[in-house]
């Protein structure tokens, strides 16, 4: 993973978001898990500070996003967002609220990484099979299919457009953190890619094989997404680190979190070159928000990324308690919230994972 290296400081500032629907119940639930790990950690201190952000605080503003919450972000070590956006909140042209989107862009955080790992046999719709599924995928966050994202919308014209930009610069930067990672991982990277229709994809994969170069050790290989789709349920073992564009990322990642449990086993990190937002792949899922049955450990997973990005030799301890934590407690499966099929609720979930850690 890309570490953050500059830190020569043992007190992190942490802006948290957590935005709508579980957003917050999940949140708290990894500040929890985190407050634990400050006690086990040799003279590391967190300080949180929480910020407005998301569907509900437009309705309470007229911002989703306030230009305060981007400047707290902006000057903390690191962000932990919750979830944002709700189905019946939506600008006047109809589409809904995205501040999460709009953090990514504004504060240039083009790697979006999501781990993908399996913790019980149990909470896979696979049939078991040999090899556990351990695999990260990179989302390119900044541009390709979500580029016309801002266009304007008319209704009543002829046609409508979307763009997939794929520039120079962003290609070459998304498939280097891919390898960068790989370096410490299997040494195996999957481009993931439309380039047998597309002529932006032929370009991505011309450049992702000139970025290869630079790493001789890794090997590679490229599939078509139509394909990647296949593969990822036939013979998910085999992936290492894939890396592709916005849209298909956002779309195979859901899958992949399928895989291993669903959306509240799917930890992710957006990051930049100065600054990182780390939060679960899952949206605000409004149909069990405010019910104590969402499960937080995407978030708390989350956390453990943040810890390890945060690059200091006992942050990066912190981030394997919690792992380790996670881990053994999903030995049992009866260890379980609702969406894995048991009856832990959200607290009980957060709050055994911080035992575990202590
Ligand atoms: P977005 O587009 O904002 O990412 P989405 O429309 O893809 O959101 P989610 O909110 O991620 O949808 O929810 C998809 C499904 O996964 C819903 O059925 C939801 O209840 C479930 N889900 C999401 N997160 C969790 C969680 N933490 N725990 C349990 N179930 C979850």
């Amino acid at each position: 993973m890309l570490y953050n290296s500059a830190f020569m400081t043992t007190k992190f500032n942490v802006v948290l978001l957590p935005g709508d629907g579980i957003g917050p119940d999940v949140t708290y639930e990894a500040v929890r898990v985190l407050e634990a790990v400050e006690a086990k950690l040799e003279g590391v201190e967190f300080a949180f500070v929480e910020k407005p952000c998301g569907a509900n605080e437009y309705l309470r503003n007229g911002d989703p996003l306030p230009a305060a919450t981007v400047d707290a972000c902006r000057a903390a070590h690191a962000t932990l967002l919750g979830a944002m956006g709700l189905p019946g909140v939506r600008w006047p042209s109809g589409t809904e609220m995205t501040p999460q989107i709009d953090i990514r862009e504004t504060l240039d955080l083009y790697a979006g990484m999501r781990p993908i790992k399996l913790y019980n046999q149990a909470h896979s719709p696979l049939k078991p099979r040999p090899g556990s599924i351990d695999f990260v995928l990179y989302r390119e966050n900044c541009e390709g299919l979500f580029f016309g994202r801002k266009g304007a919308f008319d209704p009543q014209a002829p046609e409508v457009r979307d763009i997939m930009c794929i520039s120079r610069r962003g290609a070459e930067r998304i498939c280097r953190a891919a390898f960068h990672h790989a370096m410490h991982r299997r040494k195996q990277v999957t481009l993931v890619d439309k380039a047998n229709v597309l002529p932006s994809m032929a370009y991505f994969r011309g450049i992702f094989h000139e970025v290869a170069k630079e790493f001789p050790e890794v090997k590679t290989d490229a599939v078509y997404v139509d394909a990647a789709s296949l593969y990822l349920v036939q013979r998910p073992e085999s992936f290492d680190v894939l890396v592709t564009e916005n849209m298909f990322g956002d779309i195979l990642s859901d899958l992949a979190a399928g895989l291993v449990g669903g959306m509240g086993m799917a930890p992710s990190a957006d990051i930049g070159d100065q600054h990182a937002v780390f939060q679960p792949s899952h949206g605000t899922a409004p149909d069990i928000a405010g019910k104590s049955i969402a499960n937080p450990i995407a978030t708390i997973l989350s956390a453990a990324l943040m810890l390890e990005w945060l690059g200091h030799p006992e942050t990066i301890r912190g981030a394997r308690l919690i792992e380790a934590a996670v881990a053994g407690l999903c030995n049992d499966a009866s260890f379980a919230t609702r969406d894995l099929g048991g009856s832990v609720s959200t607290t009980e979930c957060g709050a055994a994972i911080a035992a575990a850690v202590k």
